[in-house]
């Protein structure tokens, strides 16, 4: 079950005595955030705003919406990070689901006995807590467990879907990566930004699955864009409108770079980069978006959709150099 720190959210209402609250979060956390308002109401008599936007990450607060709506606080619940707040409005509430990793824990750590010595946990931001218990269960087992450190926003043992820093730190002496949690959207760009073997341990159905192969589709997808793109004339480059995935700059970066090499680029702005949306765009031959990689790597659009490591390799290609590992970085922004 999903436990929302309201513990924190009274704290924090108590010390700052707002005259209203906003709260969002992931979709899969709606209905309990819609509780959490109601307590907030009910214990306080003031308004709290449940923003029903999306909200993939710390990278997607709304709190524009939040300041359109007079909020004097907006509690971003579940997406914890190695900060408390974000900017001054932002107050970071953790979630965490306390469903048991024992049983596949142990089913995992048995059989790959025979393959692996050295492992490393991994997880998202809603089984955090349960790294240390299920780093004593593969140690009793015989394994080497490393915990990578975390960097920025990222806590130890923590990757975003676009950021890996502590898969990074351990690639070298580790021969696999577990990850915590039922995330195939996590754990297969740890096996693409690292290329080693990486097991989704799914507390929900008991089992472990090998997410190495999937990975690889998704890889062999991105590199088919980058090639498709190679011979486009005019390029759509798109600058995502969600306020932690705003980069101007390196929009600006890229155009440069692409019309030294002899490309059109026309500069394009958007909140939601989707294939409805990009269709209205006619004559463009393919695009660069700078705001978050996983709407090219996971998702299918007519024309070549490119991210930022992908928009780099392509200016690679431009200039016949090789474009290996591109993607085996650690953070694809
Ligand atoms: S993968 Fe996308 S949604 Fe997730 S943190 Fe990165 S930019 Fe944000």
């Amino acid at each position: 079950m999903m436990i929302i720190d309201k513990r924190k959210i009274y704290e924090v209402i108590d010390n700052q005595k707002p005259n209203s609250v906003a709260l969002n979060g992931p979709e899969g956390l709606v209905s309990r955030i819609q509780e959490v308002a109601d307590n907030v109401e009910e214990r306080y008599h003031i308004p709290a705003y449940v923003i029903g936007d999306t909200c993939w990450g710390s990278c997607d607060l709304n709190t524009h919406a939040a300041d359109l709506l007079g909020a004097d606080i907006l509690f971003n619940i579940g997406h914890t990070i190695a900060m408390q707040s974000l900017g001054r409005k932002v107050v970071m509430i953790n979630a965490y689901d306390d469903v048991s990793f024992e049983n596949v824990a142990r089913k995992c750590a048995s059989d790959l006995k025979a393959r692996y010595r050295t492992l490393s946990l991994l997880t998202d931001s809603q089984h955090l807590s349960q790294i240390t218990t299920v780093k004593k269960i593969f140690e009793e087992y015989g394994y080497d467990i490393v915990i990578g450190r975390g960097k920025g926003q990222l806590n130890d043992a923590q990757v975003f879907g676009c950021e890996f820093y502590p898969a990074h730190y351990m690639q070298n002496r580790v021969d696999a990566y577990i990850f915590l949690g039922q995330s195939m959207f996590h754990s297969a760009s740890i096996v693409m930004s690292t290329e080693k073997p990486t097991y989704m341990l799914d507390p929900y159905y008991q089992e472990y699955t090998e997410v190495t192969e999937f990975a690889r589709g998704l890889q062999k997808k991105a590199v088919l864009a980058i090639y498709n793109a190679l011979d486009a004339q005019r390029i759509g480059l798109i600058i995502g409108l969600k306020e932690g995935q705003y980069a101007q700059v390196r929009a600006l970066e890229l155009k440069r770079t692409l019309e030294k090499l002899g490309k059109k680029v026309q500069l394009i702005a958007l909140t939601e980069i989707t294939e409805e949306r990009v269709q209205i765009f006619k004559e463009i031959d393919a695009f660069i978006q700078v705001a978050c990689p996983r709407i090219s790597t996971d998702n299918h659009f007519k024309k070549p959709m490119l991210s930022v490591p992908q928009g780099l390799a392509l200016i690679k290609l431009l200039k016949n150099e090789s474009i290996e590992g591109f993607l085996k970085v650690q953070h694809w922004l």
